[in-house]
This record gives C-alpha cells, structure tokens and sequence, in this order.
C-alpha cells in the first residue's frame, strides 16, 4: 500500500517538474539584443541606492516578525507600487501573510512579499524569483545590517523586476510568467520559502524554474585575485538544459567565472540545502542558486552596504535577468 501510494505521489509531483523540462535544447537561444538593453537598465548606481536603504539602520536588521522587517516589507511593496509593478494577489496587496503557526512559536506574524509579470503568451508558466528579505535582527543594542545576506539579492531582485517591467512596457514583455518572491524568515529555517512551496501562488507543477539569490554583493578569499566570479550551485541537479541555458546566458553576455565547487555533492558545506531554493528542488522544480561564498562580515554587524562591489552586484543582477529572460522566453518546454 506504501509503495504504490508513494508510486501515484511522485507522479503527480513530477509532471511537468520532471527532468528536462525546462527547454527543448535543439532550440536556438532567443536571448539578444532586445534583452541585451534592458539589462543594461540594471546599474550599480541603482543598486547602491536601494541597498543602502534595505541595510540602514532603520530597518533594525529585518529580523523576522519584527518591527524593522515590517518596515523594509512596506518599502519593497512602496517600490512596486512606484514602478507600477502589480501584485499576484491583486490591487494593493503585495503581502503573502504568514500567521506564527507556520514559523515557529517565539516569532510574531511575518510576511512574503511578492510582486508578478504576467506572461504574454505562456502566462500559466511561472518562473519565481527569489530572494529573502529577512536577516537576523539586533543583539546587545547592535544592529546586523545584513547587506549581502541578503541586502543584494533583495535590490538584485527589483532591478531585475524593473528591467523586465520596462520590456513589457515597450512590448517585449516575457511569454511566460515571473513571479518576484522576497521570503521571510530564511535566517530562521527556510521558513517564507517553506510556506510559499506549501501555499502557493500559482501551481508548483506550472513553475517551471526558480532562480535564487542568496549573498552575491561580495567577494570572498579564493577569489581575491579574480572577483569576477560567483557560484552557482545546483544548475544541473533537476535539469542539465537549465544548467546548459545558463552557461550559455553568460559566455554570450555576462562572462562571469562560474564556479562550481559548492556544486559537488560531497561539499561539507551542503550549500544547496542551505537556502530557500532547496524548498523548490523538494518538490522537483529545477533551480539555481546564486552565491558569493561567506567572508569575515557574515552573520555580523560589519556586514554593510559600503563593503558590497556595485559593479560586480549588477553584474551578477544581470547573469540571473538574462538567464530569466531566456527561460521566460524560450518556445518550448515539456510543460507545453
Ligand atoms: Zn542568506
């Protein structure tokens, strides 16, 4: 009885989220010129800005629940809002609410905050991007500002949402849809992204791909001579066409030195259990996590916005956007 009743759950997880079926890799890339110049809308200037008011002090480190997080939760909505950038949830309703009974029992009510791109000719197929906004608060009156974890992949995520909304505004909107998810309580077990994968905006078997951003403001010691870098991990773990998307996305554009080491399964780091991704691999959705590696600031109060590489930010901004853009845009997958 087990075995069968397992047999039918893993066919019904599978689906359309089963290996390969991101891209038909026969396919030539659509990714080129017209990508090209909006990704040229993701600037370090625009990073800096933004990043230096999700790490202020006033935010109080975005502790989960907490008064500080609430604040950088309105701040990130007030940003879409601006930028005319709608809700999944309709109107002005950008907060996917999470009671404490799905985080943990000392944590008041937090929140996912979440904005969406419908898709122009694809748009039950869901790309989710994502990035959590929380941190991990103040201790004995000092405060963790938190600027690459993940101060930058919380500000990568609305120049990456700001660059397509300018596409779809001149008519080269993505076919398929993205979904902006910044989640709460990562610092406190993977918690946002737990309740997003058990709650979920859109189905998990139409999404086809989550991109993940965790830490890529900074350089850390085995890249001290060659910062132009960062790790990717689990590209090729559900899917070897995202992996192959990917590296093509960036020999054509961003020319990054994609390391693989935290990639190996025997890595005594486990990386790839490690963040909010892994709640989507769970359930069979391909991802790829974006990482810069640790350094002497992580988890301290030191770890501020004047210590980020801005060039180097956007840089990584724009390997995540053109990798979306081709999954977003691509003809075929084997969800179709
Ligand atoms: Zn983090």
């Amino acid at each position: 009885m087990k075995k069968i009743l397992l047999y039918f759950l893993f066919i019904a997880i599978a689906g359309c989220g089963s290996n390969n079926h991101i891209v038909d890799s026969s396919i030539n890339d659509v990714t080129g010129a017209v990508a090209a110049s909006f990704a040229n809308t993701i600037t370090p200037t625009d990073l800096e800005t933004y990043l230096y008011i999700i790490a202020s002090d006033e935010f109080e480190g975005r502790e989960t629940g907490e008064e500080g997080q609430k604040k950088a939760a309105e701040y990130l909505k007030n940003f879409y809002v601006s930028k005319n950038i709608p809700s999944p949830l309709g109107g002005e309703d950008y907060f996917q609410d999470i009671p404490t009974e799905h985080l943990r029992p000392n944590l008041n009510p937090s929140e996912n905050v979440v904005a969406f791109i419908e898709g122009t000719e694809k748009p039950d197929e869901i790309i989710v991007i994502s990035a959590h906004y929380d941190h991990v608060g103040m201790s004995d009156s000092q405060i963790y500002n938190g600027a690459d974890d993940d101060g930058s992949g919380t500000v990568a995520i609305l120049e990456i949402a700001e660059a397509f909304q300018k596409a779809s505004e001149s008519g080269n909107g993505p076919k398929r849809s993205i979904l902006f998810l910044h989640v709460t309580g990562e610092e406190k077990g993977l918690l946002g992204s737990k309740f997003y994968v058990n709650f979920p905006i859109f189905p998990l078997a139409n999404t086809v791909t989550n991109l993940n951003i965790d830490m890529i403001g900074r350089v850390d010691d085995a890249h001290s001579n060659n910062p132009n870098f960062v790790y990717l991990i689990g590209a090729d773990k559900l899917s070897t066409e995202l992996h192959t998307l990917s590296e093509k996305m960036n020999s054509k554009f961003t020319k990054l030195d994609l390391d693989y080491t935290y990639n190996d399964e025997n890595d005594p780091n486990r990386y790839y259990y490690r963040s909010d991704h892994y709640n989507f691999a769970k359930n069979n959705i391909p991802i790829i996590f974006y990482f810069n590696g640790t350094h002497e600031d992580y988890h301290r109060p030191s770890d501020t916005p004047d210590k980020i590489n801005y060039e180097l930010l956007a840089k990584r901004t724009q390997l995540v956007f053109f990798t979306a853009w081709e999954i977003a845009n691509r003809e075929k997958t084997n969800c179709t």
